[in-house]
């Protein structure tokens, strides 16, 4: 094809044990999926169906990355969450059948600029200004889900320089992965490199430059992000 300028690259993620990358094509985050979680935020948990929020592909950062405090926020806040990538197509798709189309598993960090999600809320507009922006998608690499196996009591948890902040278990969550992706698939054609960022658990809060976070899930690989100095 012929480009009047060279197009980004194909955001993607590494895979435990592939040579061969991930590529991401959608990114779609669960709001409130833990009730510990909801309950900080100041709601109670909505049992009437899960709600999403959408990052764009290009906001990924790779585990491992030394990122920039973002522009725009003093109140940036870690929201470590299990992360399903799909490896198949979906549409419409039974409770029954939603785990066969997923690819594997991942830690994932949905990088929030606070102040600018909850002036949005007040306002009933858009959060895209608290959620989607550069380098708030991190991602460490995948395991397939063949070599994780069942979803049931993994720890999840985060630390902060050390300090344990998140600390919950996937049977938390209040929407099943296959409850989401069955949901999701009324609304989207879901296909391979779609991922879903599941929710956070209780005990988000912010970070500052010089900060080092490390995320793990019980049977993935573990993720690591350093706060740098204001963009
Ligand atoms: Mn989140």
């Amino acid at each position: 094809m012929n480009f009047l300028f060279e197009p980004p690259a194909i955001p993607a993620v590494p895979v435990r044990g592939e040579t061969a990358l991930f590529p991401v094509n959608r990114i779609f985050c669960v709001g409130r999926n833990y009730e510990a979680h909801a309950a900080e935020m100041g709601f109670k948990a909505d049992r009437e169906a899960p709600f999403y929020f959408i990052k764009s592909p290009s906001a990924l950062v790779e585990s491992g990355a030394t990122i920039a405090y973002p522009p725009g926020t003093e109140n940036y806040h870690h929201e470590m969450e299990f992360v399903v990538a799909i490896g198949g197509h979906a549409f419409r798709i039974a409770q029954e059948d939603a785990m066969s189309v997923i690819y594997g598993y991942g830690c994932g960090l949905d990088m929030t600029r606070r102040d600018l999600q909850f002036a949005a809320r007040e306002k009933g507009r858009p959060w895209d200004l608290g959620k989607d922006f550069e380098q708030s998608a991190v991602m460490a690499p995948l395991t397939k889900a063949a070599d994780f196996g069942a979803i049931a009591s993994q720890r999840i948890v985060l630390k902060v320089n050390g300090q344990v902040k998140q600390d919950q278990k996937l049977d938390d969550l209040i929407w099943s992965v296959p409850e989401l992706i069955s949901h999701l698939s009324r609304f989207y054609h879901l296909q391979p490199g779609d991922l879903i960022y599941t929710g956070t658990p209780a005990g988000v809060g912010p970070v500052v430059a010089g900060d080092r976070l490390e995320g793990e899930i019980d049977g993935l690989a573990p993720l690591t992000l350093t706060l740098g100095a204001a963009a």
